[in-house]
């Protein structure tokens, strides 16, 4: 069943000076439960593609369906519906400094108006689930890398999205912790049967999880499909 399912898609930059198409007729279909691999060079329009699937950037052609629903047909507050089921975490984490990582994972839910101590209880077990139970009360300053991206994991999953959207979320860390992040999100998709699109530059982070993968090439899609097939070894 598709979660994600992109027809068409383009998208334009038209400055003063220059035009710049940054994603030209993309097709790309996104299966409930897949761990998806986008993966390209930079400038190749990962970004973009991110940012047109949530809608932050309105394509100029094409058309983005979330579980079975066009995006352009939406208001802006029916968009923040779907925007909240896609959780999203980044590379460099995005953590609010000032809070505490219990803080940082209940933001969203306090957002979402939830109750607080309902937010908290649910905080706590994403604590859990991310293995950071001991780390309630450090702020983003006092934990590692690995450590700052497993709450921002938590805070993406708090408000239980269908789709956790990885941009770059590795590129930021050593070989050993992008390990332990990458099978953390495995567990999570297995466990939780979350959906997960990662964005990335790095074709040992496709191997190491993907189920299907798209390349994005010059702003197109060059190739997807399943791992084992589009990078099978002669
Ligand atoms: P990637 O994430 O793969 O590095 P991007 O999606 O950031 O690629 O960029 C794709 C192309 O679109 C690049 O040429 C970039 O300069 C251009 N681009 C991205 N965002 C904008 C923007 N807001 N205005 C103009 N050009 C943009
Ligand atoms: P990333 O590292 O994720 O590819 P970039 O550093 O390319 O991101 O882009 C950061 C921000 O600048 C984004 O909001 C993007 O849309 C915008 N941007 C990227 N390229 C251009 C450009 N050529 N002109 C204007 N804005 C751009």
């Amino acid at each position: 069943k598709p979660v994600i399912n992109i027809e068409g898609l383009t998208k334009i930059f038209s400055g003063k000076t220059n035009v710049v198409k940054a994603l030209e007729n993309v097709n790309l279909t996104i299966n409930q439960g897949d761990i998806f691999g986008i993966i390209g060079m930079s400038g190749a329009g990962k970004s973009t593609l991110v940012r047109c699937i949530n809608y932050l950037e309105k394509p100029t052609g094409g058309r983005v369906v979330i579980d079975g629903v066009d995006l352009a047909g939406l208001s802006e507050k029916e968009l923040r519906k779907v925007r909240q089921s896609m959780g999203m975490i980044f590379q460099q984490f995005n953590l609010l400094m000032q809070r505490t990582a219990i803080e940082n994972i209940t933001f969203p839910l306090e957002v979402s108006g939830i109750d607080k101590k309902d937010a908290h209880k649910r905080a706590k077990e994403l604590l859990e689930l991310v293995d950071l139970a001991d780390k309630a009360e450090a702020y983003p300053s006092q934990l590692s890398g690995g450590q700052k991206q497993r709450i921002a994991i938590a805070r993406a999953l708090a408000t239980n999205p269908k789709v956790l959207l990885c941009d770059e979320a590795t590129s930021a860390l050593d070989p050993n912790t992008t390990k332990a992040i990458l099978s953390l999100l495995k567990d999570i998709n297995s466990r939780l049967g979350i959906t997960i699109v990662i964005i990335t530059h790095e074709m040992s982070v496709v191997e190491q999880i993907c189920s299907h993968v798209a390349i994005i090439d010059k702003s197109g899609i060059a190739e997807q499909g399943k791992v084992s097939e589009v990078f099978a070894h002669p």
